[in-house]
């Protein structure tokens, strides 16, 4: 587990401390990989005793699809943003390359767990998440009670697309604009993140410096295909 950062118990999981064979070994949280579904009960059990609370894992909708969840436990349908301001509350947001975006607010207690794929971040699921958010606060509060924490992804070194989705993607987020260190275009989505969350007045912004691809302690899409996911997780105290 690595720690988010945050003032609330938050934290990002890796591969290790779970009950999965290869090529999902071992603590693969993803339940639609081709995992035994035994596996993944118990690996979801392991992130829930480190988490205090049963933890509310998001089915990414790979849009900006947002689902308020008010039961601890609750099982929302999928979304891209989970929100609660509910105490006791764990969400999960699952990647493997993809994102995963944690936020709290100090002013409302919110908290926010977001799956910010390629899609999503063109879409504008950071967006959705902050908009949710200062909806429950309001408008009396200052923005610099938000905080941030940006989990382990692909990097803007590793993350090769076509030239056409990269002119795509950087018109709209001009700081996902990158190169491969082999030289040919790439998006650099944890920076385009970072960039819209401090547009959006999130000022408080923590960054686990970690490339999925590059770092075998996690798990990897673009490396490994067929493979599990880990997840960031954050708990409404
Ligand atoms: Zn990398």
């Amino acid at each position: 587990m690595i720690d988010a950062g945050l003032p609330v118990r938050a934290f990002f999981t890796t591969r290790d401390g779970g009950h999965s064979q290869e090529p999902y070994a071992s603590l693969n949280l993803a339940t639609h990989v081709g995992d035994d579904p035994t596996a993944v009960v118990a690996n979801r059990r392991v992130v829930s005793e480190a988490a205090g609370a049963p933890v509310t894992f998001l089915n990414a909708a790979h849009g900006v699809r947002v689902a308020w969840v008010t039961e601890v436990g609750a099982e929302p349908p999928p979304a891209d943003v989970l929100i609660s301001t509910t105490p006791g509350v764990a969400l999960g947001a699952i990647a493997a390359d993809c994102v995963p975006v944690l936020i709290h607010d100090a002013a409302s207690g919110a908290v926010a767990a977001i799956h910010a794929g390629r899609p999503g971040v063109y879409a504008g699921a950071i967006d959705a998440a902050m908009a949710a958010l200062i909806d429950v606060r309001g408008r009396a509060a200052a923005s610099d009670t938000l905080s941030a924490s940006i989990g382990p992804a692909i990097c803007g070194r590793c993350y090769e697309v076509p030239h056409d989705l990269r002119e795509q993607v950087s018109a709209r987020h001009r700081a996902a604009f990158s190169t491969t260190s082999w030289g040919t275009p790439a998006l650099d989505l944890p920076r385009a993140v970072e960039t819209r969350l401090g547009e959006l007045g999130v000022t408080a912004i923590v960054r686990v410096p970690l490339c999925t691809r590059e770092d075998e302690s996690l798990f990897s899409h673009r490396r490994d295909g067929v493979t599990g996911r880990h997840a960031g997780v954050i708990v409404h105290p």
